[in-house]
């Protein structure tokens, strides 16, 4: 096995990072402070030709690769926290569609993501179920050639502006998961019968509570097969675990890299901080850990086939808990580095300190991760 980048994926880490630095660095501060979606940071990535990169050739892009994937998320998150939800949010959306759809909704969503002329969205949890998923309330109920669907869906990223956002709501409530369907919808409001509400969340995220009153949606939405929602919504996760630890990498490795500029610039007692071997010592352990979960995900995503997401589940969650954990340690410890001056509101540390502790909970909280890998092991799938 190797552990090192290929020449292919060396270049795309350049190109990502070039382009972080040169268009996403100037806008980060504001977009990356402003809870809403930026159309800005959205026509950015979609000139880079960066939106490609979470569709098939066949429709327009250069294929979903789980390498890819990882590289592109920590450079992005590295710089814009926006530009990386952004990025993985149309993953996230038109996965169930890659995965699941019909000729007729690949044609329809795919080749206008890859431009960048729409983007996605997952709308799976609820207030009252979030790791629960067969828990959910939300209905869709068949009528005529349609379905319609209620209830109240919560924290869907950028659902308010997506025009493809993958909804799963039950029809067939007596069946609990086995009774999910999976849709695709035009969130873009007004409509008749759908109300989007922007969250407010600790970190400027763009977090939507999406609202279905009635609401119409024809039968050619469903996303898959009536009642196999779940499996839609499982998969996607699956796919895209591995990849939270990746983005969380690149958030741990900004934190580090402002920790260890300012160690070298501050004085104190008559010389830089850096010189004392407390710091030191602290900035060893921030580096070594980031290198850990940076070749746990690149392993996992080497490993993950995107047909076959399952077979990897154990490795995406052992992936996505080290790093969302190892980035929460290494974004505080920064802020110890910085002292006073990382608690100033809007600074590059405040930022990364507010974005870094909600990936330990979406795409399965810590713990959900921890049942995950347990089962993993008991089936001896991973340990070795
Ligand atoms: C910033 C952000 C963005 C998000 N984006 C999206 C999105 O785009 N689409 C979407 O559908 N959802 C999204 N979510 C929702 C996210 O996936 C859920 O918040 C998450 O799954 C946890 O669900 P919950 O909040 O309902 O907590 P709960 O499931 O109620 O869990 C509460 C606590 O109980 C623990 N717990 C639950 N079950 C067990 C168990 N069996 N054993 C041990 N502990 C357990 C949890 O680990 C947690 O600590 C987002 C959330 C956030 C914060």
């Amino acid at each position: 096995m190797s552990f090192q980048y290929t020449e292919e994926q060396i270049k795309l880490k350049m190109r990502v990072r070039k382009f972080a630095e040169e268009k996403l660095a100037p806008i980060a501060p504001e977009v990356d402070t402003t809870a809403d979606i930026s159309w800005e940071v959205v026509r950015l990535l979609a000139e880079e030709g960066l939106c490609r990169f979470v569709v098939p050739e066949a429709y327009g892009g250069v294929g979903i690769a789980p390498p890819n994937l990882a590289i592109i998320r920590e450079e992005l998150s590295r710089v814009c926290i926006q530009a990386d939800d952004t990025f993985i949010m149309s993953a996230m959306g038109g996965l169930p569609i890659i995965l699941f759809g019909n000729e007729e909704q690949k044609r329809k969503y795919l080749p206008r993501v890859a431009k960048g002329e729409i983007i996605g969205s997952y709308s799976l949890t609820e207030a009252g179920s979030g790791s629960d998923v067969a828990n959910i309330q939300a209905t869709a109920v068949p009528d005529g050639d349609a379905y319609i669907l209620n209830g109240h869906k919560y924290y869907a990223s950028n659902g308010g502006g997506a025009e493809m956002c993958s909804v799963f709501a039950k029809t067939d409530p007596s069946q609990g998961g086995r009774g999910i369907t999976a849709f695709v919808i035009d969130a873009k409001t007004p409509q008749p019968g759908l109300k989007v509400k922007l969250m407010n969340l600790v970190a400027a995220h763009p977090g939507y509570e999406i609202i279905f009153e009635n609401y119409r949606v024809p039968k050619q939405n469903v996303v898959g097969e009536p009642g196999k929602g779940m499996r839609v919504a499982m998969t996607t996760l699956d796919v895209c675990r591995c990849s939270v630890g990746a983005a969380t990498v690149g958030i741990a490795q900004a934190a580090f890299e402002e920790a260890m500029k300012f160690a070298q610039q501050r004085q104190a007692f008559g010389r830089s901080i850096a010189e004392f071997q407390g710091i030191q010592f602290k900035l060893a352990d921030m580096a070594m850990n980031i290198q850990a979960a940076r070749l746990l995900v690149s392993q996992c995503a080497e490993m993950t086939d995107i047909a076959h997401p399952e077979r990897t589940i154990g490795r995406a969650s052992m992936a996505k808990l080290f790093s969302t954990e190892m980035a929460s340690r290494v974004v505080d410890e920064a802020v110890q580095i910085l002292g006073g001056s990382g608690l100033i509101e809007g600074c590059k540390i405040d930022r990364l300190y507010r974005a870094v502790r909600a990936p330990r909970i979406y795409e399965g909280t810590s713990e959900i991760q921890r049942i995950t890998i347990s089962r993993s092991l008991m089936k001896g799938e991973i340990g070795q």
